[in-house]
């Protein structure tokens, strides 16, 4: 039986997860080819989904051949006989790292992400995959992350997140992706590390997110899609606050890691329907990255994530993370300009 305590695990989970950013970059480099062989309304993100599953499941199986895993995909269209250009392509990304796999054990592994921890309350831990997380930057050659969680009775332990196109350099532009990316890793208690993502035996560096806010005002970042996060809203936080000006906006858990290095001060996620509910797979490896470097999470009303519910957060709404000498005001703040709203189960 392997050791399963959370800093052995770190081992296996940065190896795969910088596994996943290589192939995951590859694909990404290579999105008109990519879109010629998933025409068939298949998106070129797809491929990359699947892959990155595939891999991560597979490196977690052979440490542990009882491993659960709660994955974002299903191999169920990829089944399907009309993908066989897209399961081909498939089989092909994760051969890149996985020299001869069958196309049986690609499907295997990625069908292992199905484990849905709210139908029999596991008293082991089980990992929290989000293989592609911020598809839309994927696709515009933008940020996106690859995060990997482990969790247990409802505490996120461990968490691993990469980030193929974040620069380590705080100067370098957001938006144009970066030639080495970085990668982050959190131990519950014991802190935040980052290091490249190619290049996950370097030295780490360690992570903190920022004390206090600058003169200059709060920065605060968001997605770049108007969808998932409400852009008026965090316009209007930030005024009250007398926050300095426009909003970095990036897809993807990167925001987290950008407020856990302490180059922004807070990540608003300000719900834009009352019946959308977070994913657990968008936000357990980033929220422990950003609060064991010293920031603090909760959804919009200040509760704590509530990671015990099974495949999503069903007693929370949006998110707040921020510095800890922010995060009281913004929840005051939210409060105060009435946005916090009803809960989705209302
Ligand atoms: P971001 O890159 O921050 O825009 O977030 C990407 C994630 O948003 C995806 O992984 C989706 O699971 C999630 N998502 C999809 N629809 C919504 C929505 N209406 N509100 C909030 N998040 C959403
Ligand atoms: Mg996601």
């Amino acid at each position: 039986m392997p050791d399963l305590h959370p800093s052995s695990l770190i081992h296996v989970a940065l190896q795969t997860v910088a596994d996943a950013c290589r192939v995951a970059r590859s694909v990404q480099q290579d999105l008109e080819q990519v879109r010629e062989v998933t025409k068939d309304d298949r998106s070129p993100v797809t491929v990359a989904d699947f892959a990155v599953q595939a891999i991560v499941s597979l490196a977690l199986h052979e440490n542990d051949s009882y491993t659960l895993i709660v994955g974002e995909e299903k191999a169920d269209l990829l089944r399907e006989e009309a993908q066989s250009t897209v399961r081909q392509a498939v089989v092909d990304a994760v051969g890149t790292c996985r020299e001869g796999v069958s196309e049986a054990e690609v499907l295997d592994a990625i069908d292992r992400g199905a484990f849905d921890p709210c139908r029999c309350k596991p008293i082991q831990g089980y990992w929290v995959l989000d293989p592609i997380d911020g598809t839309k930057g994927f696709l515009r050659g933008q940020q996106y992350a690859i995060a990997l969680a482990y969790v247990e009775r409802g505490k996120v332990l461990l968490g691993v997140m990469g980030c193929p196109n974040l620069p380590a350099d705080h100067a370098a532009s957001l938006t144009e992706p970066d030639s080495r990316g970085t990668l982050y890793a959190a131990v519950a208690g014991a802190g935040t590390w980052m290091m490249p993502a190619d290049q996950p035996g370097a030295k780490t560096q360690v992570v903190q997110a920022r004390q206090n806010v600058s003169d200059e005002g709060i920065q605060i970042c968001e997605s770049v899609e108007a969808g998932h996060s409400k852009h008026d809203d965090t316009a209007r936080i930030t005024t009250q606050l007398g926050g300095a000006g426009t909003p970095v906006r990036l897809d993807s858990q990167c925001k987290y890691a950008v407020v856990a290095r302490g180059q922004a001060d807070a990540y608003l996620r300000l719900p834009t329907s009352r019946s959308y509910v977070e994913k657990v797979w968008d936000h357990a490896a980033g929220s422990i990255i950003a609060t064991e470097a010293g920031a603090v999470v909760s959804d919009i009303t200040g509760a704590k994530l509530d990671f015990s519910l099974g495949r999503r957060l069903e007693n929370n709404r949006g998110i707040v993370c921020a510095s800890a000498a922010l995060h009281r005001k913004i929840i005051e703040t939210i409060d105060a300009l009435g946005l916090a709203g009803v809960s989705p189960t209302n």
